[in-house]
């Protein structure tokens, strides 16, 4: 099969965890930059008010740019506010503003609240092989937009204390909005961060992970890598920071896992990075 085919439709990944600092936003901005480097259409959607995914692709998002604030509470089109990203061909992102901190108690009077996005993501009339949806650390109406916009949840697991506690949360609310609002919602994929393979806790956490979601978790992890935390504060993915690092390895790795599994391929790929 080739690197990364390209799905036949439009797949919606939300990148979804309550905690905060378990790589949602990095995973969500160089997963996108993997799989556009590799000729697919990516689109990211900033859903956190902070804004972080945006920063990281180097797109202006001050107070007055157009953004998914107002897709949200304004009803206006996803295609006014998406930017492309500068380096990266076939990459765009629809950038938050700080408005968006407002959003979550702006939408709760507001008609069709749950599925605003949705009804954005599904207007848009650009084709796109994937959209990714960066979440903020909660699980008010912006986390539950994008739980009724995608298909997929790709949750990404920090390799430390405690790594589960709260999934159940996160599990329970996808089940609910599966159950009354978006019957194709599913934990698709289960990702392993900031993965330290020299200390028994990392690999501890890894196994407890595996045995407790089995298929969904990607073979492929994310190392500990000081490219990756430092590429956002230049506006880039590490992919075109520092392309040939451990950290740009490994989530090219992981996005071409995802790919494969997406057109039921499976992996087998021998990676370094690998667990287990
Ligand atoms: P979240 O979006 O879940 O809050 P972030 O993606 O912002 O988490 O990551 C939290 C912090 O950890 C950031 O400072 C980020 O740069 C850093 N980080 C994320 N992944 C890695 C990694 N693999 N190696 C080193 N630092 C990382
Ligand atoms: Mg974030």
């Amino acid at each position: 099969p080739p690197q990364m085919p390209r799905p036949e439709q439009t797949r919606v990944m939300v990148v979804a965890n309550q905690k905060g600092g378990v790589g949602k936003t990095t995973t969500t901005v160089n997963l996108a930059a993997s799989l556009a480097l590799h000729g697919n259409r990516v689109l990211v959607v900033d859903l956190d008010p902070q804004g972080n995914a945006s920063t990281a692709l180097g797109i202006d998002h001050h107070a007055e740019v157009p953004s998914i604030y107002d897709v949200l509470v304004d009803q206006k089109q996803l295609s006014e506010v998406v930017q492309p990203v500068r380096d990266v061909e076939g990459l765009f992102c629809a950038p938050a503003t700080i408005d968006l901190a407002g959003a979550e108690i702006e939408l709760v009077s507001l008609v069709a609240r749950e599925s605003r996005l949705d009804r954005a993501i599904k207007a848009y009339e650009q084709p796109l092989d994937y959209i990714l949806i960066d979440c903020p650390p909660s699980l008010g109406l912006l986390t539950v937009n994008a739980l009724v916009a995608g298909a997929e949840v790709l949750i990404p697991i920090q390799c430390e204390y405690y790594a589960l506690e709260g999934l159940g949360q996160l599990l329970r609310n996808v089940e609910l909005v599966r159950g009354h609002l978006n019957p194709k919602l599913h934990v698709s994929t289960i990702l392993l961060t900031m993965y330290d393979g020299r200390t028994r806790l990392a690999s501890q956490v890894a196994d407890e992970v595996r045995s407790h979601f089995g298929q969904e978790v990607l073979r492929t992890s994310i190392p500990r890598s000081v490219r990756i935390s430092e590429a956002p504060s230049y506006g880039q993915t590490v992919l075109t920071y520092d392309p040939g690092s451990s950290g740009a390895l490994s989530y090219l790795e992981a996005a071409r896992e995802i790919a494969l599994r997406g057109v039921g391929v499976r992996y087998d790929g021998e990676r370094a990075h690998m667990v287990g």
